[in-house]
């Protein structure tokens, strides 16, 4: 067992670290290198996190994680990659998919991760997450269709058991919410939130019940975050009749090799909380430093995936696009094979997509189609101009004009 894996799952106050500052263990030249992304993105870490992190090691998975880099401030993607304004219909409350909603209960997170595509809710002047989700609650009872609902943010975790219960409860109090889901990365940053609170144990045991399940969407990058307190706080939650599962992306420099995402799939599957989806990360501003191209990702999600039980195969590699959950289905020399799982329009349903392979792109909107990709994905295509024109110059090829 390395040193750097704590055994211990006794009661214990988790500190919260809110600045570089407090790192001893990162040198000063290195902190005042990172002073302005700090101002720029929100830093924030677990002092059981950071005693995960071997110092020793500049380009530790786990570092890469949680620890500013100055590449961060370079030019690259938008705050809002997936254009989630868009589909903000009430305060705190995002509807896309018919079936689903989710509520933004809280806007801060146990440690953010470098490569959050939701960073923008840390900033000041944002208004996009609340505790007060009761707009959200009201949308939701009027519409029927909304079957499951999804706490997230920031990190619902973080808010106290008593409140995280009560908003439980009044989605509970909607008949037609049938699944409640809780997107959390608290598992991994302080498993003490559930180790420590018997109640919001009891709690959850009440409201998972045989007919209506709460699920938690745990949030794992890498098998070292797996450690023994992490492995008891599942098994508590499980005990409690809640459902794990887990989804992560992958990240340069964290998890972006086949032996690693392969250990990570084999523990979760080992442990009863399956690999449930793996995205490719979303072109969000700061981002620039933890991306990987959808080829590369693709190689080792799909490698991973021969070597593991069909139990640890069952993720999807999936584009959280704001057209819909895009799943990386296959790609050959030339080809890239995509499919929509989930999709804003009902006309997109299931629909199948042959994009040219290109090994630079990290996003459907670097794609070009290699066939009919339908009207809503080709306007947007038309409206991104797809990277480097890439889109313009195939129409232009296509019809055979001059490029202007
Ligand atoms: S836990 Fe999720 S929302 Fe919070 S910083 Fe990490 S990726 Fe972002």
């Amino acid at each position: 067992m390395s040193k750097f894996v704590t055994q211990d799952t006794r009661p214990r106050k988790v500190r919260y670290l809110n600045s570089i500052e407090q790192l001893p263990s990162l040198p000063e030249d290195q902190k005042n290198e990172l002073r302005g992304v700090e101002k720029k993105y929100a830093f924030r870490l677990t002092d059981y996190y950071a005693d995960l992190i071997d110092w020793s090691d500049p380009e530790d998975p786990l570092r890469q994680l949680v620890i500013p880099r100055v590449e961060e401030l370079r030019e690259w993607g938008k705050l809002d990659a997936s254009n989630e304004r868009s589909i903000t219909v009430a305060r705190a409350t995002q509807h896309k998919y018919d079936d689903t909603a989710l509520l933004l209960c809280n806007e801060v997170c146990g440690a953010y991760c470098r490569y959050c595509f939701r960073k923008r809710l840390f900033m000041d002047d944002n208004d996009e997450a609340s505790l007060d989700v009761s707009e959200g609650l009201e949308y939701i009872r009027s519409r029927p269709e909304i079957t499951n609902v999804l706490l997230t943010g920031g990190d619902p975790l973080l808010m106290s058991p008593k409140k995280l219960l009560s908003t439980i409860e009044r989605v509970r109090e909607i008949d037609h919410v049938q699944i409640v889901r809780i997107g959390t990365k608290m598992t991994a940053f302080n498993p003490w939130t559930i180790l420590d609170h018997p109640e919001l144990l009891e709690g959850l045991s009440r409201f998972s019940t045989p007919e209506k399940r709460i699920y938690f969407m745990n949030h794992f990058d890498h098998p070292r975050e797996l450690t023994p307190p992490v492995i008891e706080a599942l098994d508590r939650l499980l005990r409690a009749g809640v459902i794990c599962v887990n989804q992560c992306p992958i990240i340069r420099g964290v998890n972006d090799d086949i032996d690693t995402l392969t250990t990570l799939f084999r523990k979760l599957s080992f442990i009863g909380v399956p690999p449930y989806y793996v995205f490719q990360g979303r072109p969000a501003e700061g981002n620039e430093p933890y991306k990987v191209t959808i080829s590369r990702g693709f190689e080792i999600f799909d490698m991973a995936r021969t070597r593991v039980s069909g139990l640890a195969a069952r993720a999807r590699m999936s584009m959280s696009h704001e057209l819909g959950k895009v799943e990386v289905v296959g790609m050959s020399r030339d080809y890239f094979y995509l499919r929509f799982h989930r999709s804003k329009y009902a006309e997109d349903r299931g629909r199948f997509m042959v994009f040219h392979r290109n090994d630079e792109a990290y996003w459907l909107d670097d794609l070009v189609p290699a066939g009919d990709v339908g009207p809503n994905v080709t306007r947007h295509l038309q409206k991104v101009g797809t990277r480097e024109n890439g889109f313009r110059e195939f129409l232009c090829r296509e019809r055979q004009v001059e490029l202007l």
